[in-house]
């Protein structure tokens, strides 16, 4: 068929129609959504998808299969604070003295939160025309400079420390903030983080957003309501059922954002990235990290390598395994580079992986990635990771051979771990110390021989 030509005005309405399709977000080559999903606590093995046995995860699962699932993913700190403090600015956290957990409200001093001279994942979104919000658990500090309002969030709905009761108390409201405004949350919490983020889309599915989720689930304290419960009921154990029980209610809300974006149409103009913020405290919760050796607090694959899914459906592949070692500090400049935006070379230590996941760039997208966690330190330098444990004694695994860091190589292999220690060395030249020490922990009832692996929130 020969081509029409278009008048004057048709040109312009064409052209004009697609400017508006384009504001709306629903257009191909529009600026894509992004949405962040975070698992609390969640280990290394609890998810369908990362041979769970007994919880089922088709929500969550569904992003590997529709996208990008990393086995080899980590987050910059074995425990929470410092691990967000990473992702929202795509740097080591040491870099700028976040090392350690907040504490409580009452431990933390008004100094103790995200430096205010560290620009957030939202600024630099806000700055690229989103509309920000962030949901869940905050963590990022107490102090009212330190508020996701004035972290480049434009909307709030959650708690700001470091773990929070899901079922409701009545008549001793909790810490759960509307914007600044505490208010009183009659919903399990779970639920309640899901329906603000469907408001959340409901409010905004017509213009490019940024939806921070942050799911306390499945962290302390273990509670769970009947509707899920009933769900495990073949699970003997107690703890472990009600674990269950939140890791699936945690599901459904996934399930239940995802669907809200198909509603909309906007599930291949999203960008979404699930990870968890640090390994299982296996003994606390039952979270666990198997094959990995270690739990959360340590640096210990356990500790540190996380589920870690990404999908963005037309843009990456589906169902596509990716071995390289990646970081959690990958999700900001991966994010910018999808909304369009530049990164100042240098101010980041986080890669844009999209060339990678399409096969644009080939090799490892990170010579090495560190990690310091007090006396703790590791360094992975492709198969090869060498480890400082608490006691001062590194040791030298090769995991591809061995997983499980369960033969230390460092006798038999020196010279790879003087390579390894010199290459961690001069990075940690270039850090700076804690701002803050590692917060005491308060006694929990009943926690107290669990403290080593539920420690820090
Ligand atoms: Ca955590």
């Amino acid at each position: 068929m020969k081509p029409q030509r278009l008048t004057r005005r048709e040109f312009l309405r064409s052209t004009l129609g697609s400017l508006t399709l384009a504001s709306t977000g629903s257009a191909a080559g529009a600026k894509p959504n992004i949405l962040f999903i975070a698992a609390d606590d969640l280990g290394y093995r609890e998810l369908g998808i990362q041979g769970c046995p007994d919880v089922p995860t088709p929500n969550i699962d569904s992003l590997a299969q529709n996208g990008v699932r990393f086995t080899d993913g980590y987050v910059s700190a074995p425990v929470c604070s410092p691990t967000r403090a990473g992702w929202i600015t795509g740097r080591y956290q040491q870099r700028f003295g976040h090392e350690f957990n907040t504490g409580s409200e009452a431990q933390a001093g008004p100094d103790v939160g995200l430096p205010l001279d560290q620009t957030t994942l939202a600024d630099r979104l806000k700055s690229l025309g989103y509309v920000t919000g962030a949901v869940g658990k905050w963590h990022l500090g107490y102090d009212p400079k330190f508020h996701p309002l004035k972290r480049g969030f434009d909307e709030f709905f959650g708690f700001l420390g470091g773990a929070h009761p899901y079922l409701p108390t009545p008549g001793r409201p909790g810490a759960i903030f509307r914007g600044t405004e505490r208010i009183e949350e009659r919903e399990y919490l779970t639920e309640a983080f899901a329906r603000e983020a469907l408001r959340f889309i409901d409010a905004h599915h017509q213009q490019p957003f940024f939806l921070y989720l942050c799911f306390n689930a499945v962290h302390n304290p273990l509670q769970a309501t009947e509707k899920y419960l009933a769900r495990f009921a073949s699970i003997q154990d107690s703890r472990r059922r009600t674990f269950a029980a939140m890791l699936s209610a945690m599901d459904d809300a996934v399930g239940q954002v995802l669907a809200r974006l198909r509603q909309y149409g906007l599930e291949e103009n999203t960008l979404i990235v699930f990870v968890s913020d640090n390994g299982g405290p296996t003994q606390a919760t039952t979270s666990r990290n198997d094959p990995l050796r270690g739990f959360k607090g340590q640096v210990l694959e356990g500790g540190i390598r996380v589920p870690f899914l990404m999908q963005w459906k037309r843009h990456l592949p589906a169902g596509r395994v990716y071995g390289e070692p990646v970081i959690a500090l990958d999700i900001l400049p991966t994010a910018v580079a999808a909304a369009g935006g530049k990164i100042e070379p240098g101010s980041v230590d986080g890669v844009n992986l999209l060339p990678y996941l399409t096969g644009k760039a080939t090799g490892a997208p990170h010579q090495y990635l560190y990690w310091r966690f007090g006396a703790q330190a590791a360094i992975r330098q492709g198969d090869w990771k060498a480890v400082r444990l608490q006691t001062g004694e590194w040791q030298l695994y090769n995991l591809r051979e061995d997983i499980a860091e369960s033969r230390d190589l460092a006798k038999e292999n020196p010279k790879k771990l003087a390579e390894l220690r010199e290459a961690w060395e001069s990075w940690n030249r270039e850090l700076m110390p804690p701002r803050w020490g590692a917060p005491r922990r308060r006694a929990e009832p009943g926690t107290r021989v669990r403290r080593r692996q539920a420690k820090a929130g």
